[in-house]
């Protein structure tokens, strides 16, 4: 039993090195402990600068920011961006203990991370490199410009975390942006989205360049999409929104579901394997979509697979106790082979949570549970949600990677798998068609959470852009030199 002193040492060390980038590069080493303390009180949210009340006013009050900033010099852009980061991580655990209250969703440790992790790894100005090309013909220079406002329609799940990612991709492209939040994850996103304006007015920026909507519906959102000042779409959400997106007429980035499969065969490091998939599917509660969703073992290490899951923190049920678990976690328990509605009252909860409606009483450091299962079950197919992971036993590799490409569902969003074998490895890579693939890790370090490369949880598989930087949010413009400025 770690006692609390204990377990505020260990978060400081573990915030310290997030905020110097160590844990970012390292990866996540110590299990973190189970944190329910609330940060210093936060500041009032103050309604007014840069939230309004409805899409007209939000539109023109961000154009005239994005033309004072289309007059700045380059200086201020990458002031502005390094004061996001400082505003984001200075403000990490505020925004987690937020967002947690108010959506009732995850872990409020997972979602400091999520926040700190955005602030550090999300890519910024440094990506924009111009191209040029000169000949005989004399110079062309390539450069990414921004598009001007863009509309960001967020999600609950990734309430701030989301509002960080995206002000540093947009700004560091030098747009502007109107975040519509989840309705209910209004209060803690917008306050992200008053953080972020201040970091910029701080750094010399023009006041709303960010902004959002105070009262955010589905109805602003979709004003948002139709409005002739909006130049560009980023949606992060469900499959309504991104049809919705897809709709509009205008160019959308389409960050969409995921149902992420995780293939296990019988020459995987097992203790890497248990552990990986109990991080990653458990991380912030399994309401991220690059959270693992489903697991497929080979029938010759599956249980090894299982006890090395335990050993680092799931919990086995058997059939007939997932069987009651059903009638709780589903709205409606769908046919077999298909996906259903979860229930929103299960959605983001503690394992601990799940497992008292089936009468186990379990604390909160147990973080998943898991549940073998038949290849149709609906949980296979079903996005989730929720820390637990049905695990199907396969014969071979070839077999798990096909049911693999199955129950991801076509999304194309998030996959990973545990082996040694490089022709498997290869085979999954080339079939499953993701944005992220990750080997022989959580799926987060493929977010660059203990892995290589940059961060955002605006990860758009429908459209193609994949992790999204600020290149996504440019548009490349050419400009050409006849005859001159060649200097060789
Ligand atoms: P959601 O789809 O319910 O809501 C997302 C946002 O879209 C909200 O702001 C909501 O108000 C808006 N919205 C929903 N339907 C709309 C419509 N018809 N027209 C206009 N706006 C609409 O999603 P959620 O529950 O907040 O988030 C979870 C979902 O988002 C999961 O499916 C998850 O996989 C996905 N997600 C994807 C990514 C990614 O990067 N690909 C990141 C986070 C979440």
């Amino acid at each position: 039993m770690i006692d609390d002193a204990r377990i505020d040492v260990i978060v400081q060390q573990v915030m310290a090195e997030l905020r110097q980038g160590e844990r970012v590069r390292h990866g996540p080493q110590p299990e973190l402990p189970v944190i329910i303390h609330p940060p210093a009180p936060s500041a009032p949210l103050r309604h007014g600068d840069n939230l309004f009340p409805d899409v007209d006013s939000a539109v023109a009050a961000a154009n005239q920011a994005y033309r004072q900033l289309y007059d700045m010099p380059l200086s201020v852009l990458e002031r502005m961006v390094s004061h996001i980061r400082r505003v984001s991580r200075e403000n990490a655990q505020l925004l987690a203990h937020e967002a947690w209250q108010e959506t009732g969703m995850g872990r409020y440790e997972d979602k400091i991370e999520k926040n700190l992790l955005n602030a550090n790894k999300a890519a910024g100005t440094e990506i924009l490199k111009p191209t040029s090309w000169t000949g005989d013909d004399g110079l062309t220079l390539v450069e990414y410009a921004p598009y001007g406002v863009i509309g960001s329609i967020i999600p609950s799940t990734n309430a701030t975390s989301t509002v960080i990612c995206n002000t540093i991709g947009m700004v560091a492209a030098g747009n502007a942006v109107i975040f519509n939040a989840h309705p209910g994850a209004k209060a803690c996103s917008n306050h992200a989205v008053q953080l972020m304006n201040e970091a910029i007015v701080e750094a010399g920026g023009p006041a709303n360049l960010v902004c959002a909507i105070s009262k955010p519906t589905i109805e602003t959102a979709q004003q948002i999409m139709r409005h002739p000042g909006v130049k560009l779409l980023t949606v992060t959400g469900g499959e309504g929104v991104v049809r919705e997106a897809m709709k509009s007429g205008k160019r959308a980035i389409c960050a969409g579901p995921g149902n992420p499969p995780v293939v296990v065969d019988e020459t995987a490091d097992l203790d890497q394997a248990g552990r990986g998939i109990v991080r990653g599917a458990s991380f912030d509660n399994n309401i991220i979509c690059t959270d693992e969703k489903e697991v497929f073992a080979v029938a010759s290490i599956a249980d090894e697979l299982k006890r090395q899951m335990c050993r680092h923190g799931a919990i086995e049920i058997d059939n007939q106790q997932l069987n009651g678990l059903m009638k709780s976690i589903f709205k409606q328990i769908p046919p077999p082979g298909t996906p259903g509605l979860m229930n929103i009252a299960f959605i983001g909860k503690n394992a601990s949570v799940l497992l008292k409606e089936i009468g186990i009483e379990v604390g909160d450091e147990i973080r998943l549970v898991l549940a073998e299962v038949e290849r149709d079950h609906p949980l296979v197919w079903t996005e989730q949600m929720m820390p637990i992971i049905p695990l199907v036993r396969v014969s071979n590799a070839d077999e798990g990677i096909d049911l693999a490409k199955e129950a991801e569902r076509g999304f194309r969003h998030t996959a990973v798998m545990y082996s040694k074998n490089l022709d498997n490895l290869s085979r999954m890579a080339r079939v499953i068609e993701c944005s992220i693939f990750v080997k022989n890790g959580p799926s987060f370090a493929g977010v660059g959470y203990g892995g290589e490369g940059f961060c955002s949880f605006t990860i758009a598989s429908p459209t193609g852009e994949g992790i999204t930087n600020p290149i996504s949010f440019s548009r490349i413009r050419r400009c050409v030199l006849k005859d001159h400025f060649r200097i060789v």
